[in-house]
């Protein structure tokens, strides 16, 4: 689809061509299209196609229709209305022998900060009046199949897989979050396998987006090279999930900047609002034909492991990520640094709780498009959200620049 195309469909009338990037917009919101690469940007936030932004020498620049009709419509056209009420099923990662990844220092693992997180996220959504379940509550064994078994059993509106990450680099830092790609669309991490099979999650392609993208904005450092943006990978939940299903992963644990994030409660609280926010968004830009009430129960596929079931935890390259770490970290390092091991979840007392102000995000909101950058709630424990980053930063691994090498218009070596 000629990029001429979007631009008229989406009434914008701006338009910035410069050597490495075309960008187009309407003065809230731009789209910053890198030629050759599958990198893109949405108001600052990196989000990654299926396929390359392709241009000729004769000025000619297209985008892959599939890419346009899943990603970047559902995202560019989307309007907030009145907020749905959502059966929200978060599923932190790993549990009991599978203690996921280890914290670089050894001090703590994964599956205990997924629980932690899951518990504020939960505590949360349910104050905003959700309704939420977790695929397991305390320090256990929970395989991949019994995630989306129980998601689809107890009729899930949106599933939320909650990890860290891993890498031998211990430079790569920052958070992703990653949703299934369409059927025979090339994932964005090191997996780059291509499927054509249907899988179960395919049939909210759109959805997935929106839901991936709604959290993935609100998540901390959206606009640092900490981005790594909105990625695509063919993970068992993702491809399983009875409902629109996102994972995101919090950070690296074998980065000590962001282990020392995620070792304090501050910050724990700081993604939590993050991710719920984000889901509170995605309620609200729920097509009227996208929401049932109550989802019918749907029977979990089974699954050929084709496919590798989780991430490798391995993500190759990002060395040129440096994270501008907030320099209050040490104060605030303090507060409540102890990632339970075997706490159990209180929920919160009722409708007294109610944060003064929350009630109002149940009603409409004037539909707009829903993605000005200024919707999202800057960090009050940094200062340096706010700073966009103008160099484009490909954080993708290598498998991802090999694949862009191959293709015609490549510019090689960004
Ligand atoms: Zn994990």
């Amino acid at each position: 689809m000629p990029l001429e195309e979007l631009q008229s469909e989406l009434g914008w009338t701006q338009r910035v061509a410069h050597a490495e990037s075309i960008a187009i917009g309407d003065g809230t919101n731009r789209l910053r299209l890198f030629p050759g690469l599958r990198r893109t940007e949405i108001n600052g936030l990196t989000v990654w196609l299926h396929n390359p932004f392709q241009t000729s020498s004769n000025g000619d620049s297209r985008l892959n229709a599939v890419d346009v009709a899943q990603v970047l419509r559902p995202i560019l056209q989307a309007t907030n209305s009145t907020r749905r009420s959502l059966r929200v099923m978060l599923d932190p990662g790993h549990g009991g022998e599978d203690g996921g990844a280890v914290a670089f220092d050894g001090r703590w693992q994964e599956s205990h900060f997924t629980l932690d997180l899951a518990w504020r996220i939960r505590k949360r959504l349910e104050r905003q009046g959700f309704v939420v379940g977790c695929t397991r509550e305390d320090d256990r064994f929970v395989s991949l199949d019994e995630r989306t078994a129980t998601a689809a059993v107890w009729r899930a509106h949106v599933f939320v897989s909650l990890h860290a990450n891993y890498a031998h680099n211990h430079e790569a830092t920052g958070r992703e979050t990653y949703v299934l790609p369409v059927e025979g669309g090339q994932a964005t991490a090191e997996d780059s396998r291509l499927s054509a099979r249907f899988c179960l999650g395919n049939s909210n392609n759109v959805l997935n987006t929106l839901l991936g993208f709604s959290i993935h904005r609100q998540l901390p450092g959206r606009l640092q090279s900490a981005d790594r943006g909105l990625r695509r990978a063919r993970y068992q939940v993702l491809r399983d999930a009875p409902c629109p299903a996102a994972l995101v992963e919090c950070g690296f644990l074998s980065n000590s900047n962001d282990v020392k994030l995620l070792s304090g409660g501050w910050y724990r609280d700081r993604l939590a609002r993050a991710i719920a926010d984000g889901i509170a968004d995605y309620a609200r830009m729920l097509p009227d034909m996208a929401y049932d009430p109550m989802p019918p129960t749907v029977a979990p596929e089974v699954t050929t492991n084709d496919l590798p079931e989780t991430a490798t935890n391995e993500a190759p390259e990002a060395a040129t990520n440096d994270m501008p770490v907030a320099a209050t970290n040490d104060a605030l390092e303090a507060v409540t640094n102890d990632i339970p091991k075997t706490s159990t979840y209180e929920a919160p007392e009722a409708a007294t709780n109610v944060v003064p102000g929350k009630a109002e995000e149940a009603t409409a909101k004037p539909g707009t498009n829903a993605i000005p950058v200024e919707a999202v709630n800057p960090s009050p424990a940094t200062t340096n959200e706010a700073a966009p980053t103008e160099a484009p930063v490909e954080a993708g691994p290598a498998e991802t620049l090999n694949s862009e090498r191959s293709t015609p218009n490549t510019q090689v070596g960004r």
